[in-house]
């Protein structure tokens, strides 16, 4: 995961000097010699924080029931992996996005966006497998080893402010830069170890197959843009496919292990499918938030991003940032207290002018990051329904002049959301039905509408289209979710 790689502090020299000197063992999941330079407790630290930080910027999912089964599926697994003293935890995050990764020392996250596309447990268990290989195997463990000689006598350059520390990091990475990626050596032997250990939890090998047939079509979907992170960080899933079906028929063919279908599909019945508006969701350059109440405009051709525990745009010249947050303290006058008692922050001239009726503070501020150079910016402290708000714009110091009335601008917008249609968005989800007679995906779609194409449902059902599905076969299909006009 580099975006804690990047936080974490490299190990003394010393510390590193003893430990490569120590370790160069056998790893009990590959049978190959390793040279780890960090020691097991090392990597679950590391992990932890990073599961700290992948819980904060992405978000868990909100379905206690399907956590503990996701977290189950895994655990089972992992008890018959190599390493099954390790702290393993096995969850969800809400993301729509089609993605699995490990973090060093057991930190296992499947997407919900995955769970919508697979069809089966075992199809889940090929997944989840697949990432307890990278754990077992040590792959980030030998990647963080790497990175930390790498930092050794460079010094890793943090921004000496960390509110805006914080979000030039997001805006750099993107999310799908938050995972390390691993060799396609790497990849092939996680593959190998995740068939080692569906084999041992007897699940039906060749759902590890189905799942490099739906991954393989997402790609094809996303076309060359927006490819789902794990497959740009994974080989092409039609060779992997093939290596998996011959290591298949070399163990002697399948043997008829739980394919968990029916049970899998009722679990994932009711979840979000796509975006989820009720987090956010943009109308042009306007902000929308229906379930905190509020909107907020940026300045037309900024570029956005919503996130978590976030949202910001950038300005096309990317000279300059407006960042929303939920600030923790419990007024605005304690807001504006901490943030302008920031080591590295210079307060300027403040205000108390209110926002469309809303108690409010301004300040302008100046920054100097580590490396020397100057911020300048406007912050506004805004209470809204018992939470306290804080938006920031700022900009490298001689650019001001050119964005002080934009920032005035846009941060004054923030107000109420009262439009009954946008505050009663609801997401896509997944439903699941039972065929009561045989019937093609068209029929289907005819019969039981969705809101999304019959493209999507083939690809979420892992059935082409024109084929004939039997009776009492278990399909999904996505409702709701349709957005508001303006
Ligand atoms: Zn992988």
């Amino acid at each position: 995961m580099r975006r804690s790689m990047r936080t974490l502090r490299p190990l003394p020299a010393v510390a590193l000097l003893a430990l490569s000197v120590a370790s160069c063992p056998v790893n009990p999941a590959t049978g190959e010699r390793q040279l780890i330079l960090i020691s097991e407790r090392q990597e679950i630290e590391m992990g932890r924080e990073g599961a700290k930080q992948v819980e904060a910027v992405i978000g868990l999912y909100d379905d206690p029931d399907l956590q503990a089964y996701v977290d189950q599926i895994g655990q089972e697994l992992a008890a018959k992996s190599e390493r099954p003293g390790l702290p393993w935890s096995f969850k969800v995050v809400d993301d729509p996005v089609v993605n699995a990764f490990a973090l060093p020392g057991g930190f296992i996250y499947v997407t919900r966006g995955i769970l919508g596309h697979f069809n089966s447990e075992a199809e889940l268990a090929a997944v989840v497998g697949h990432e307890i290989g990278h754990v077992t195997a040590r792959h980030s463990a030998e990647q963080l080893s790497r990175a930390q000689v790498a930092q050794l006598g460079v010094g890793v350059g943090a921004v000496f402010v960390p509110e805006i520390a914080q979000y030039s990091d997001f805006l750099n990475l993107g999310l799908n830069l938050m995972f390390l990626k691993f060799s396609r050596d790497d990849e092939r032997q996680a593959d190998d170890l995740g068939l080692r250990y569906m084999s041992r939890g007897s699940y039906d090998l060749r759902e590890m197959v189905d799942v490099f047939t739906m991954l393989g079509q997402v790609g094809e979907a996303a076309g060359g843009s927006g490819l789902p992170s794990w497959l740009s960080t994974h080989p092409d899933p039609g060779e992997r496919r093939e290596r998996m079906e011959r290591a298949i028929a070399e163990a002697g063919g399948p043997s008829a292990g739980t394919v968990g279908r029916d049970r899998y599909l009722q679990r994932i019945d009711g979840i979000v499918f796509g975006e989820n508006p009720r987090q956010g969701f943009f109308r042009g350059a306007t902000f929308l938030h229906p379930d905190l109440e509020f909107q907020f405009e940026f300045p037309t051709d900024w570029q956005m991003q919503n996130m978590p525990h976030a949202v910001a745009g950038l300005s096309p010249q990317e000279d300059a940032i407006i960042q929303l947050t939920l600030a923790e303290s419990s007024s605005v006058d304690a807001a504006a207290r901490s943030f302008l008692s920031q080591s590295g922050i210079r307060a300027g001239s403040t205000s108390s002018q209110s926002v469309n009726g809303l108690p409010a503070r301004w300040a302008y501020f100046g920054a100097t990051t580590q490396n020397g150079s100057e911020l300048r910016g406007l912050v506004v402290f805004l209470g809204h329904e018992g939470r306290v708000y804080q938006i920031l714009g700022y900009t490298i110091a001689d650019r001001m002049g050119t964005y002080d009335a934009v920032f005035q601008r846009s941060l004054a917008s923030f107000d109420r959301l009262t439009d009954p249609a946008a505050l009663s968005v609801q997401p896509r989800r997944i439903e699941v039905l039972r065929l009561d007679r045989a019937m093609t995906l068209e029929e289907f779609a005819e019969r039981h509408p969705s809101t999304v194409p019959t493209t999507t449902l083939a690809l979420i059902n892992g059935w082409d289209e024109g084929a004939a599905i039997p009776v009492g076969e278990r399909l999904k299909r996505v409702v709701g979710g349709v957005m508001p006009e303006q």
